[in-house]
């Protein structure tokens, strides 16, 4: 875990690195500010010591500022500083931050309360990541789907650039359950789900488990044409996997169909539509015979 240590008196940042390097932590450090704001962002602290009194940009601009960035605003704030009364305690405890510690401090107290802060911090991680996957097939869950195509979705408004989304589904997978047994459905899902994340390698695509024998991704492609071959190299990955299907129609082997839908992404309009359009091509997949890629332009 890192901690980052802000102080514009160099010797304290050394008593203080000092003292909690030997209890593992690895630590940053900055002198003002600025620099603290800039370090929280580029070296990912799990806990901020933050001193108040610092020339420019005092402690509290630093926490607030900090607290208004959905990036940041998970990192526990806590204060270090000369500043011993209740009305500064108050402000800097109403602006956020986790703790108050004051100057000159107790060095066994301050690495306990480091230890509780730091240790909650490591729980509020997992949970978070827990919340975010999928537990049958270990890839991301709907939940993160979402919450990537908003981000996708603005960053492709900024950047003026287009933006894809599919749909995937598994043909007759009732009937893979009702042949071969719902641990076999299981272990078929993990097997899918692996492959489609090993097939979808290009950065900034991301695929999750939309929920059932569902899947979706947010492809980053310039036209139709470049989304579809990349689409088809993933039912491609899929059939070759050679699942055996007793019951399947289409193909002996466990097949998907994929519904995928472009789109030049504006500020009027939620991504939410994006999906709705993948979804129509995905029952369009299905209509045609399942085990193809269907895609349109919106
Ligand atoms: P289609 O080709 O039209 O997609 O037909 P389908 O049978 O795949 O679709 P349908 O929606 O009728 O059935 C989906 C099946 O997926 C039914 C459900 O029991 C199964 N399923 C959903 N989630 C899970 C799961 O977590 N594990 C297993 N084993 N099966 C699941
Ligand atoms: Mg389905
Ligand atoms: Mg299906």
């Amino acid at each position: 875990m890192r901690i980052l240590i802000v102080d514009d008196v160099p010797d304290n940042i050394r008593l203080l690195s000092r003292m909690l390097e030997n209890d593992g932590y690895q630590l940053s450090s900055a002198v003002n500010g600025r620099q603290a704001l800039k370090l929280a962002g580029s070296c990912a602290p799990d806990l901020i010591l933050l001193d108040i009194m610092m020339p420019e940009m005092d402690g509290y601009e630093v926490c607030a500022t900090l607290k208004v960035d959905p990036l940041l605003s998970s990192i526990p704030v806590v204060f270090l500083t000369a500043l011993a009364d209740a009305e500064h305690e108050g402000r800097g405890l109403a602006l956020g931050a986790v703790d108050f510690i004051t100057k000159p401090f107790n060095e066994a107290l301050v690495r306990l309360r480091v230890r509780t802060h730091v240790e909650i911090k490591r729980q509020h991680d997992l949970l978070t990541r827990l919340s975010r996957l999928d537990p049958l097939t270990q890839i991301p869950n709907r939940r993160a789907f979402d919450e990537r195509l908003d981000g996708e979705w603005r960053r492709a408004i900024r950047s003026d650039e287009s933006l894809a989304a599919a749909m995937i589904d598994i043909d007759h997978f009732k009937e893979y359950n009702d042949t071969h047994g719902h641990p076999a459905g299981d272990d078929c899902l993990r097997q899918v789900a692996t492959a489609l994340s090993e097939k979808l390698e290009r950065a900034g695509d991301f695929i999750a488990r939309y929920g059932g024998e569902e899947f979706v991704c947010v492809v980053n492609g310039e036209d139709g044409q470049e989304v579809c071959l990349s689409m088809e190299k993933l039912r491609r990955g899929i059939e070759a996997l050679q699942i055996p299907h007793g019951m399947s129609p289409v193909s002996p082997w466990v097949t998907v169909s994929i519904g995928a839908a472009l789109c030049h992404p504006t500020k009027d309009t939620p991504p939410t539509g994006l999906v709705a359009a993948a979804d129509v091509q995905l029952f369009r997949a299905k209509k045609l015979g399942r085990n193809r890629v269907c895609l349109d332009s919106v």
